[in-house]
């Protein structure tokens, strides 16, 4: 790819699939294989700015830069780390829209491996399922932490509550900074990103306006 283009894909933000691209080898390596690896690449990239290792405070960063990623920033690409999401029978009928507000989103942007900081605001309404509420916000932490694209997360989190609630009757929407627009490029400190997807009802405007009005009434 030229450079002009990688440049070009970055400050778009064009992400070219639902699912986040992996390789077939994604999890061959361990966890403790995988920060050894990264450790040894990013005392490089160091060494490249022309940072000295020996210092007493550098010296540890490529460990820590590496468990991070491993551990903490980007934990969500592993498969074995999603939640486990059960859901009981709907016993109580309850069948109005239920709304999931506030939701931290803490992730990272694929283009520039810069935060995404903001929050998502999800709704469904239940048929014969529903979801322990805490849930909703593990899997949104889960999906968060790998490096995203916005209306991906969005996408995924749809997709996978859609499944799980069995019904096509959800709504994500989340609004979020990016550390890429507001640190750097345009460098622009105020803009935001708001995205949104649905499915079932949520095609009607009448719902939509009604969580629309739920969000925007009682979001701080
Ligand atoms: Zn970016």
């Amino acid at each position: 790819m030229n450079k002009d283009l990688i440049e070009n894909i970055g400050d778009n933000h064009i992400s070219s699939n639902v699912n986040t691209p992996l390789l077939p080898t994604a999890f061959d390596k361990n966890d403790d294989e995988k920060i050894k690896t990264i450790q040894h690449h990013f005392s490089k990239i160091m060494e490249t700015l022309g940072l000295d290792l020996t210092d007493d405070s550098l010296s540890g960063t490529p460990y820590r830069f590496a468990k991070m990623y491993v551990k903490e920033l980007f934990y969500g690409l592993n498969p074995e780390n999603k939640p486990k999401l059960s859901v009981f029978e709907n016993k109580y009928s309850y069948n109005k829209m239920l709304v999931e507000q506030n939701i931290t989103i803490d992730s990272s942007c694929e283009h520039h491996f810069l935060p995404i900081t903001g929050h998502a605001h999800i709704a469904y309404i239940p048929k014969d399922k529903v979801i322990g509420l805490s849930k909703i916000n593990r899997l949104v932490d889960y999906y968060a932490h790998r490096p995203q694209v916005q209306e991906r997360l969005s996408l995924q989190i749809l997709k996978d509550l859609q499944t799980i609630l069995n019904t096509e009757d959800v709504i994500v929407m989340i609004a979020a900074k990016h550390l890429c627009v507001s640190s750097r490029g345009i460098k622009d400190k105020d803009s935001f990103t708001t995205t949104i997807e649905y499915g079932g009802c949520f095609e009607k405007k009448a719902y939509r306006n009604e969580f629309l009005n739920i969000v925007n009434n009682t979001t701080k």
